[in-house]
């Protein structure tokens, strides 16, 4: 891929090309650090535009993939095309690519101004046109006011507002975010969330988005990829890969809490090889469902409740129920899965059947 410089977006026509594409297409990448294989043969495409979620067990490889699309790292084996060209001979700042990390990686002695003026001005572009460029980037995510402040002079959810701002000043054809909302709180998650998410529908850039956050793998995000052991178990729009996991890893990770499973199916009914799960909201209580249950713990979350209940042969089941579920510890209760929401994996290999 040619290089493409911020800045001069607007006058060169191979900018503007790149920055209305951003196609990653990663073929059999394999990374290793001694003797850990951190990515194992991992195939992936990111579509131009969209924006994909990277999910998967701490150490399954996410960060590796970010670091080998940026450049920052070299991959073993495989390629990275960006746009349909191998950019295994670009070095990272020529790659349109633009990456923002979790703890923000700001310049302590910059102001949120001379932070966002770096890059910049370290491609040389004129000053008139750099400050342009910093008013959109400051207004898309609402730091105006900050532009004179210092970053130990803001909370961790401004700081990650400039984190962004300044990869949205470089203006690349891709953005890569590892993790970019875990250091915030609960609420400052939920609105940087739908700021992100306001920004991606604007700039129609693609965006791969690293999380272990189970309500951003679901809601941030066009697709969702799960990884683990270095390669993709599955990918597709969240909704569907949480309704049709295709192997045990897969059930386990998404959902919270996770999916019941019963090897050999036991209470819920089934044949020897086979593990049967059932997610907690498709056991639903009924004075005449067939599995019948005692109430060890209770959790109640608010705007909903977790009942942790045991069978009379030791299987575990979570039940997620009402704010108000009505019952307490001790208590016997009966259940009815959801026939049509029973998940059968082979217990040997970990597919679905
Ligand atoms: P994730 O982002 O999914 O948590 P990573 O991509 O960071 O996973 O790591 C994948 C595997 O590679 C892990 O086992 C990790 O310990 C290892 N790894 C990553 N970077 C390095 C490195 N620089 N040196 C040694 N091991 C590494």
């Amino acid at each position: 891929m040619t290089a493409r410089r911020a800045g001069t977006d607007a006058a060169d026509p191979e900018a503007v090309r790149a920055g209305a594409a951003g196609e990653i297409r990663i073929e059999s990448l394999t990374k290793t650090y001694g003797r850990i294989t951190a990515l194992d043969g991992l195939d992936l495409v990111v579509r131009p535009g969209e924006l994909l979620t990277l999910v998967g067990p701490s150490g399954s490889g996410k960060s590796t993939v970010l670091r080998l699309v940026a450049g920052l790292d070299r991959p073993d084996r495989g390629r990275v095309l960006l746009d349909g060209a191998d950019v295994a001979r670009v070095p990272p700042h020529r790659r349109a690519v633009a990456m923002v990390f979790q703890d923000y990686a700001l310049y302590p002695h910059l102001t949120v101004r001379g932070n966002l003026l770096f890059g910049p001005q370290v491609r040389r572009v004129p000053r008139a046109e750099a400050d342009r460029q910093i008013r959109d980037a400051a207004e898309r995510l609402g730091i105006t006011d900050l532009l004179d402040r210092y970053p130990d002079q803001m909370s961790g959810g401004q700081r990650q507002r400039v984190a962004l701002a300044r990869a949205l000043v470089r203006r690349p054809s891709v953005y890569l975010l590892d993790e970019p909302l875990a250091s915030l709180d609960a609420q400052l998650r939920v609105t940087t969330r739908a700021d992100l998410l306001a920004v991606h529908r604007t700039l129609g850039t693609t965006m791969v988005h690293v999380t272990h956050d189970q309500a951003e793998a679901m809601t941030l995000g066009d697709r969702v990829a799960v990884l683990d052991g270095g390669r993709v178990r599955q990918v597709g729009v969240p909704q569907q890969v949480y309704d049709h996991p295709v192997d045990l890893v897969v059930a386990r990770f998404l959902g919270s809490p996770p999916m019941n499973l019963v090897p050999g199916g036991g209470v819920l009914g089934g044949s020897p090889d086979t593990t049967v799960g059932v997610r907690p909201e498709d056991l639903v209580r009924d004075p005449e469902g067939p599995v019948e249950v005692t109430v060890e713990a209770v959790e109640s979350l608010g705007s909903e409740a977790i009942l942790l209940t045991r069978c009379d042969d030791g299987t575990r089941l979570a039940v997620r129920t009402g704010p108000r579920p009505g019952v307490g510890t001790g208590d016997r209760l009966r259940l009815r899965p959801d026939p049509d929401r029973l998940h059968r994996f082979d217990t040997t290999t970990g597919r679905r059947r």
